[in-house]
């Protein structure tokens, strides 16, 4: 993962905007007026197609090293893969970090929820390699590779020591894919003997599901290929109280990128009741990344006294509007 983000200008640092459609450019807004409230002198570069990432957008991404995400308004196309994934792929990012921890006041099944959840996002079935065998009968493919296994749980591991975690946990299902989840399994466990202060642990991924929504406690990492990551790390934002839960962030060889953690809310759009703080947690993630502790601080504690005062959106219960909640975060920094 690299850290050497460029920077624009003293102080100064570039980020790539890419808002996105549906309540993205709404959500994008409101990041870019609380982190302008900070004092944090971001240069936004903002590529505001709805629908596509550009060539341009993606080249900006390369030099900023530094993507702030909203959610694309793209077609299905066969053979084609989704915006967010060919953007994944074509910045090189191959971990995926969720860490599901609840907001104070959001009604979180379980409040004390702090779960992480590491996920390869560079191969598995998830990288979308199906064709037609004849007609009638797709395939579609599953890769798992030890180089690319061995990356990420020296990642996953690194990661757990850093944080002061204690425990991480490999889930899998090589009772059933004894080769391409045995290698898997076998490879993480191996990178783990050289982290004897974190203790490791293995569990089928189906249990792990029937073990999450009953006592999400007591995992404390887990580490996942593509496809379960992916359904996994919904679980448990879900189980932490949905898309105020989890922002995402994605770091690999290149750029890093920070996402909106919900979907397009076609709802709402436009109407002043989009929930603004999935997107300022994700803010806040970033803030964290280039090294405005002090700001992102800040942050954290103005979103947890503002949700716990009961200023809140529709869809946490409350009666505010979007820049009503804003317009309270920023009075609260
Ligand atoms: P997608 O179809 O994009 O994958 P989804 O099916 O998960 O997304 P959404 O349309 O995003 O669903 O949202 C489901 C419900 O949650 C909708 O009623 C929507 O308004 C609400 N919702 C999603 N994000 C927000 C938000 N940031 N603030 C308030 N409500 C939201």
């Amino acid at each position: 993962m690299s850290d050497s983000t460029p920077t624009v200008g003293a102080g100064r640092r570039a980020v790539t905007l890419l808002p996105g459609a549906w309540i993205g450019p709404e959500v994008a807004a409101h990041a870019q007026r609380v982190i302008a409230a900070l004092g944090v002198d971001i240069d936004w570069h903002v590529f505001p197609d709805p629908d596509r990432i550009s060539a341009a957008a993606l080249a900006d991404a390369r030099q900023t090293g530094l993507v702030l995400k909203g959610r694309f308004d793209a077609q299905r196309r066969p053979g084609a893969l989704p915006p967010t994934v060919q953007l994944r792929k074509d910045l090189a990012t191959w971990a995926t970090i969720r860490v599901a921890r609840a907001l104070p006041g959001s009604n979180a099944r379980f409040p004390n929820m702090d779960l992480v959840v590491i996920r390869e996002t560079s191969e598995d079935i998830y990288a979308g390699l199906e064709h037609e065998i004849t007609d009638g009968v797709y395939e579609a493919v599953k890769v798992t590779t030890k180089a690319a296994t061995e990356r990420i749980a020296r990642f996953a591991y690194a990661y757990a020591r850093a944080q002061g975690r204690k425990k991480l946990t490999i889930v899998h299902k090589s009772n059933i894919m004894k080769k391409s989840d045995g290698l898997f399994l076998k490879t993480c466990q191996a990178v783990g003997a050289g982290f004897p202060d974190i203790q490791t642990d293995e569990v089928i991924v189906d249990a792990l599901c029937m073990k999450l929504v009953r006592n999400p406690s007591q995992f404390d990492v887990l580490l996942t290929g593509n496809l379960f990551g992916d359904i996994v790390s919904d679980i448990a934002s879900g189980l932490a109280g949905g898309i105020t839960a989890s922002p995402s962030h994605s770091v690999g060889d290149g750029a890093q990128i920070f996402e909106m953690p919900h979907g397009k809310a076609e709802d709402i759009v436009g109407q002043d009741k989009a929930n603004p703080v999935p997107m300022l947690r994700t803010a806040r993630l970033m803030l964290d990344a280039m090294g405005e502790k002090d700001a992102a601080e800040r942050l954290r504690r103005a979103l947890f006294s503002v949700t716990e005062a009961g200023i809140k959106t529709a869809d946490l219960g409350g009666s505010a509007g979007s820049k009503a909640v804003v317009d309270a975060i920023i009075a609260a920094l």
